[in-house]
């Protein structure tokens, strides 16, 4: 069975769920490496980057550090795309998994969260360094998608809009 974890430590991981049910993606959850070893795909999503750093113990890192460099996909959302980013600022731990710098809250606090062409955007993190990774989308003239080897990383959060091609996007090639 060729599933997609979805890392539930924090955050709207179910409605992820919800999505990949849409997309007809077969998933699980994720809340510790062993339940990653059955999948071929890992979602992380938003939430607080703070609190997934505290939550994320160190053998669970490791794993999902071996499955991103043995080239299995993963699609990181908001907070996941900060802790997958190579620089935050305010400074920050991250994991630098996808090669960009991102400030956090940089799209404003929680009233200014928006929708646009069908991208919701949450406290969303800035990608103010997209060089060294593919940009496959943006809002509002700036990254919001981007690629880099089989890693997706959005700033927005393609769950709330149930945006299935994001997900097929991020793991169709691969199940
Ligand atoms: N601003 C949050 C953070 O810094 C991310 C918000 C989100 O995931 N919607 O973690």
């Amino acid at each position: 069975m060729n599933l997609v974890g979805v890392l539930a430590l924090q955050g709207d991981w179910r409605t992820h769920g919800e999505a990949l049910d849409a997309a007809r993606i077969p998933w699980k959850p994720v809340r510790v490496a062993r339940d990653l070893e059955a999948c071929r795909g890992l979602v992380i999503p938003g939430g607080e980057s703070t609190t997934l750093l505290r939550l994320l113990e160190p053998t669970l890192t490791s794993t999902i550090e071996r499955f991103i460099e043995t080239g299995q996909p993963v699609l990181a959302t908001c907070a996941g795309l900060i802790i997958a980013a190579r620089d935050v600022s305010p400074v920050q731990r991250s994991f630098g998994w996808i090669n960009i710098g991102v400030r956090r809250n940089g799209w404003g606090r929680h009233l200014d969260s928006f929708v646009d062409r069908n991208r919701a955007f949450i406290r969303a993190p800035r990608i103010v360094d997209a060089a060294g990774v593919e940009v496959l989308d943006t809002v509002r003239g700036e990254p919001a998608l981007v690629r880099q080897g089989a890693v997706l990383g959005a700033t927005f959060h393609p769950e709330l809009t149930q945006d299935v091609s994001v997900y097929q996007l991020a793991f169709g090639a691969f199940l």
